[in-house]
């Protein structure tokens, strides 16, 4: 059996309280997967959650991460956090790119690539998101799209750092809508991904509107790693649910 990466991603979700209660209810919950080689759990917290999701992730063997980070150290950068300031909580992982910040804050291409750059050279793993919308896909652009958001993130790195990336594909139609792309759809991205990225062995996962019902069928797809999980992250049964369907 193959791997999964089951990452949620809390968004502007899950206070300091609502944190500490996560985890609470989660390590029950999790007792019976938690020495299983093949799956790997991962949460991504609001910064102001992170100290707790730290403790909460610590006593539960599972990873934590940040979900956005700027690439300067330090500096007259309001409202800003740096990597050196997530290092402090122990965070691994941060998500980059994804389509909120993309598409609700306008981050750019290059901005996104500098910060991929920057989390690689602190030693953290980026979450890198990319995907169309439904424009996009609907006037035939979606791979023209893809190249330009995956090529300016990996095109000066080193083969190794591009490895060391987890990329997520996730479709922004697909996003919080409960409309997932069907398993073809999203099996035939990623699949070009990997080839686009030129290394059979990089992760990728997929992300959109992914839950219990869905989760067997793509989770089960040649070059689908895993799931990064918006909506049902939030709750460990409807988080965990996914797993639990792939594996039955
Ligand atoms: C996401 O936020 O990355 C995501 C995939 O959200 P959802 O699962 O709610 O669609």
């Amino acid at each position: 059996m193959k791997k999964i990466y089951l990452y949620g991603n809390w968004k502007m979700h899950m206070n300091k309280a609502e944190t500490e209660k996560f985890f609470i209810d989660f390590k029950p919950a999790y007792e019976i997967y938690k020495n299983d080689p093949d799956l790997e759990v991962g949460v991504f917290a609001p910064f102001t959650s992170l100290w707790a999701a730290a403790e909460g992730a610590k006593n539960n063997g599972v990873i934590f991460g940040a979900e956005n980070v700027y690439f300067e150290p330090k500096g007259a950068f309001t409202g800003e956090v740096s990597i050196p300031m997530l290092q402090e909580i122990g965070v691994t992982h941060i998500i980059l790119g994804h389509s909120e910040r993309r598409h609700i804050f306008n981050e750019p291409d290059d901005m996104i690539a500098k910060k991929v750059k920057a989390v690689l050279d602190a030693n953290i793993i980026p979450v890198l998101c990319y995907g169309e919308t439904l424009d996009e896909r609907e006037s035939g652009k979606t791979f023209e799209v893809m190249t330009r958001q995956l090529k300016s993130a990996i095109s000066n790195l080193k083969p190794e750092e591009v490895r060391k990336i987890i990329y997520a594909y996730e479709p922004v139609w697909a996003i919080g809508t409960g409309k997932s792309a069907t398993s073809e759809q999203a099996q035939e991205v990623c699949e070009w991904s990997r080839n686009l990225i030129a290394d059979p062995k990089v992760v990728i996962l997929y992300g959109g509107s992914v839950k219990g019902s869905n989760a067997k069928e793509l989770l089960s797809m040649k070059d689908i790693d895993g799931a990064l999980v918006g909506g049902a992250s939030l709750k460990p049964d409807t988080f965990l649910e996914i797993y639990k369907a792939y594996k039955n």
